[in-house]
């Protein structure tokens, strides 16, 4: 398919270095002194090489969801795609699922669950700084467009969740057990709580509060690594760096009667 004109793209260099742009007819795209008119880019298949006034080579690419999320403006700390991918499984976000989440950041897990749920769908945002909200508005615009299922609260989500019967609820924010009594309100039985959260601390209080709430059961706590490897001739080896943390996932489900009830961890 090829580029048009008002999407956003990614050129990359012969050293994978990325740089994003919004095509625009008319402009010009300017790159170490160097320069191309969008119009030489509109029109052109997704994949193509192009070349600079310089005679810098980049290819252009429509970005995946991933490195879009990446490269786009970011008010708050995005969700990382490894994560994200987790979270879409281990929250069991599926088609036509009401989903509610909180904050809505930079709009990154928004956009991964707005995905995921389709126009049969629901994503239910809430979010406390309006700076955010308007950023993270945007970035969802641009990549996805006009979306009809997405709805945004400006409110504190501890204070109220409006939604009920809702099927997932999934949390980014620093005190997510503040939230429990409004998730057992607001969850369906069989429904899914997910939390987001850096530290141990904030770990351990939100299992606590989860246990002791008398409404979750199949509790569990674990992190993803996604360890990037080199692979260049003989030297096969892992990169030398990576990212080591972003945040631990804690998983609970609603259940009608919850039992003292610990998930099988391995196999
Ligand atoms: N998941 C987002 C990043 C969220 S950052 C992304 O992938 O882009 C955490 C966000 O939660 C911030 O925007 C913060 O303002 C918001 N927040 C913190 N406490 C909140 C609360 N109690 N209710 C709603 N939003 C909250």
């Amino acid at each position: 398919m090829t580029l048009r004109d008002g999407e956003r793209v990614h050129l990359i260099d012969h050293k994978g270095r990325v740089y994003a742009l919004s095509l625009r007819a008319g402009k010009t795209y300017q790159h170490s002194g160097q320069t191309i008119p969008h119009d030489r880019i509109i029109g052109v298949e997704d994949g193509s090489n192009v070349v600079l006034s310089g005679g810098a080579k980049f290819v252009v690419l429509r970005p995946t969801l991933a490195e879009y999320i990446m490269k786009m403006p970011r008010g708050a700390q995005v969700i990382y795609p490894k994560d994200l991918a987790t979270i879409l499984l281990w929250a069991d976000i599926y088609p036509g699922a009401t989903v509610v989440e909180a904050g809505i950041g930079s709009g990154a897990l928004t956009m991964t669950l707005l995905r995921a749920v389709g126009e049969t769908g629901r994503v239910v945002s809430y979010e406390i700084r309006d700076d955010f909200a308007e950023r993270a508005l945007e970035n969802i615009a641009m990549y996805l467009g006009k979306v009809g299922h997405h709805v945004l609260h400006r409110q504190d989500i501890a204070l109220g969740i409006e939604e009920h019967d809702v099927d997932r609820l999934v949390l980014d924010l620093p005190e997510p057990w503040r939230v429990v009594p409004e998730a057992v309100r607001a969850l369906r039985t069989g429904g899914i709580f997910l939390s987001y959260l850096p530290t141990v601390p904030q770990v351990v209080k939100v299992v606590e509060v989860l246990q002791g709430s008398g409404a979750f059961g199949l509790i569990e706590t674990f992190e993803t690594f996604q360890r990037p490897w080199n692979i260049e001739g003989r030297s096969v080896r892992p990169a030398l760096r990576m990212v080591a943390h972003t945040a631990f996932l804690t998983v609970a489900r609603k259940l009608v009667t919850p039992v003292a009830m610990e998930p099988e961890l391995d196999g």
